[in-house]
């Protein structure tokens, strides 16, 4: 006997689940008797440990160990080498999951051989795919891909049978957030919006806790505990340790012995929500986002579910509490419920009843037939989800100046969808018989500020006219996984298609259509950012340009690129000299505090010391969200900077003057101004077109 069940394949750790004897979902024991099995593989083994017992060699501070990968699903540079060989995070989900596999074959007694698996909602087509082929790898068939918060849902929706209401489910795990509105009706969960980060989680409050612990460390002993690996992974063994401890207690001691070095710290709880609160409204923000695209608001909801480990801190709790205005729905294993939803959606797939199989009788005589008679299995329930990105492909703008983003398949429509789009083809009488086509996934208008899933090139086009339209269609399926089809109209006939890997430069996206330019070399670069601490950053605006300056160092590539932190406010300050260390950067960022007046002048003025002549390619990046108190000395500064060969881009938010930031900055296209929520991707932009080459920032001659 074959049976199926369904896997929370999570970051820090997996749960599995089936439909048990009386058709209800439950959680299946790992070989250690727990619920939960840690994510994590370790390679001093042959075959190699997973779960807990690696979990310990982890902790120990054993180098041979994969955790924390799913977050790289789907990238081909991530890759870790054992003994020899190299994995990729799918890679090492199959190992993960066909030690769950076996798990619940050895508790159940019967092979396991289908499964649903989970995905964060926020995963796009890169990631979704390999997540497919590591359970097939692990000897399943996959029968469905589901996003978590939909499985949350599914399980919640099933212990509240028969009731009807919308729920947010808020879903905050080790290295993901996933917001997802639902509506949960009898036989029924429709997903009405769903919005997310998957590069925020449980994680982000380790680093920094354990950012705080190393300044402590490095001040009072010398030693930067940031500098060194493995005082690094001891640090955060002990953050984690102490964010755990500071869900139960008001304080945590934390004692570090690094090298001949011991110390002992505390950190409280206020402290830790204190300095953790910037991470708490990055999840507001998403959070009302998704509402928004559901079209409500607070008192349209019933009530909050929440999921995820990181949901046991009692700042989630309460921040929540806060933001809905209602306590979250009790009742709810934050650790299990998406193993349990999974398992629901794969006895709906397989067709097997769910809920309540155990057979019910029909008293009485008002159907006019006498005795009892089996009830009808319940009907499976019917779930109808969305996805978090829009599906597009790039296209030339209808004035033909730039190459745009057109979405085709708008975020947050119910899957699956399809849609096409027509292209006008010159067929120049035979000789052009091929279409390439790039699919895109993202909200952004700019091609280069989604994800490029692919060039998909279309050949066979018959030469039946000069100009021949070919009809390219897009669809997302029940997993979220992008398909993608043309037919020449013409002809009705379906053009043979390749799918060819993405070049490495595509700037020429970034540029006019017809006047391609050769690629600029790229040298080593550094740059500064100016980061406006004046006291009308206060709070939010602070919160969003910390996030938007996060981004910006995701995108550059440390190995060519040094970067610096300059606030201003009444003074000026180096918070970090040109460094390459990114945990630095994010550091010195947490370190700004706004408060007082706009000195932009000296600002610039000391970027440009800092930057003195060498053969970097040098940029000043300033971000202001309002008049400085010198302007035109700061203009003049900054001309003087352009002058000594310096770029210097403006991006101005909130009370920004855009013509004094067309003034600062080099070029039209180098001064930006980004409305409330569009900074992330002003940045996101910047960083891209910096590590480019940067021409587009320059004045074109
Ligand atoms: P998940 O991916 O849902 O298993 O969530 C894992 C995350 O939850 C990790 O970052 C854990 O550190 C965090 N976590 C688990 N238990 C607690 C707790 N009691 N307090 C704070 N965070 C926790």
């Amino acid at each position: 006997m074959a049976t199926f069940v369904g896997i929370d394949l999570g970051t820090t750790n997996s749960a599995v689940a089936h439909r048990n004897t009386y058709g209800r979902p439950e959680v299946i024991a790992n070989r250690e008797g727990q619920n939960v099995t840690p994510s994590v593989v370790y390679f001093g083994a042959d075959p190699p440990a997973v779960g807990q017992e690696a979990k310990e060699w982890a902790r120990l501070g054993n180098e041979e160990i994969a955790s924390f990968f799913k977050p790289h699903m789907g990238n081909p540079q991530f890759r870790l080498e054992f003994h020899g060989r190299s994995y990729s995070a799918a890679d090492l989900s199959t190992i993960v999951l066909r030690r769950l596999r076996e798990d619940a074959e050895a508790r159940l007694g019967e092979t396991v051989d289908r499964a649903v698996i989970t995905v964060p909602a926020y995963f796009a087509d890169p990631q979704r795919k390999p997540t497919i082929e590591a359970g097939t790898a692990a000897g399943l068939k996959v029968l469905r891909i589901i996003n978590e918060p939909t499985a949350a849902a599914l399980a919640y929706g099933l212990q509240k049978a028969g009731v009807e209401e919308t729920v947010l489910i808020y879903d905050l795990g080790g290295g993901t957030f996933d917001v997802t509105v639902a509506r949960i009706m009898p036989g029924e969960t429709v997903i009405l919006a769903t919005a997310g980060d998957h590069d925020l989680g449980g994680k982000n409050w380790d680093d920094r806790i354990a950012t705080f612990l190393a300044e402590q460390f490095a001040a009072e002993t010398g030693f930067d505990p940031l500098d060194d690996p493995t005082a690094l992974n001891e640090v955060l063994v002990k953050s984690e340790q102490a964010k755990w401890t500071l869900s139960e207690r008001s304080s945590a001691r934390i004692t570090l012995q690094l090298g001949t070095e011991r110390r002992t710290f505390e950190l409280t709880r206020a402290e830790f929500e204190n300095m953790t609160f910037p991470l708490m409204e990055r999840t507001r923000r998403l959070t009302e986002e998704a509402l928004g695209e559901a079209g409500l608001t607070w008192p349209k909801l019933d009530g909050v579910l929440l999921v995820g480990g990181s949901t046991r801190m009692p700042m989630v709790r309460s921040y929540v509490s806060q933001m809905s205005g209602k306590p979250p729905r009790a009742g709810v294993n934050v650790d299990e419920v998406v193993a349990l939803g999974a398992a629901i959606q794969a006895a709906i797939e397989v067709g097997e009843p769910i809920g309540d199989a155990v057979p019910r009788f029909t008293l009485g005589m008002s159907s006019g037939t006498a005795g009892s008679a089996p009830a009808a299995p319940p009907a499976p329930p019917r779930v109808t989800d969305v996805m978090s990105h829009s599906l597009g492909t790039v296209a030339v703008s209808p004035d033909g100046s730039a190459y745009v983003n057109d979405v085709v398949i708008r975020r947050n429509l119910p899957i699956p969808a399809g849609d096409r789009r027509p292209y006008m083809h010159s067929t120049h009488g035979g000789a052009n018989d091929r279409l390439e086509v790039y699919v895109t996934q993202g909200e952004s208008t700019a091609p280069l500020d989604c994800t490029i899933l692919g060039k998909y090139v279309f050949v066979g086009i018959e030469p039946t006219a000069d100009e021949v339209t070919v009809d390219v269609s897009l669809s997302y399926d029940s997993n979220g996984v992008v398909q993608v089809e043309a037919v020449q109209r013409d002809t009705a006939r379906r053009l043979a298609m390749t799918v060819e890997p993405v070049p490495d430069d595509l700037s020429w996206l970034a540029d006019p259509p017809r006047a391609p330019e050769s690629a600029a070399p790229a040298g080593p670069i550094r740059v500064y950012l100016l980061l406006d601490a004046s006291a009308s950053m206060t709070g939010e605006p602070m919160a969003e340009a910390q996030n938007a300056a996060r981004e910006f160092l995701s995108r550059l590539d440390f190995t060519t690129t040094e970067v610096g932190l300059i606030s201003f406010s009444t003074l000026v300050a180096l918070q970090a000299q040109a460094t390459n260390n990114v945990r630095r950067l994010h550091a010195a960022l947490l370190r700004v505090e706004p408060g007082g007046s706009t000195n932009l002048t000296d600002a610039i003025e000391m970027a440009r010391g800092q930057l003195a002549a060498d053969d970097r390619r040098r940029y000043i990046v300033i971000l202001t969200d309002g008049y400085p108190d010198a302007a035109e000395s700061a203009v003049e500064q900054a001309a003087a900077a352009r002058k000594a060969g310096i770029e210097i881009v403006a991006i101005g938010m909130g009370d920004a003057d855009r013509e004094y930031l067309r003034r600062l900055a080099s070029s039209d296209q180098a001064s930006i101004f980004a409305r409330t929520g569009e900074l992330v991707q002003a940045f996101g932009h910047i960083a891209r077109v910096i590590a480019e080459g940067g021409r587009a920032l320059r004045i074109r001659s």
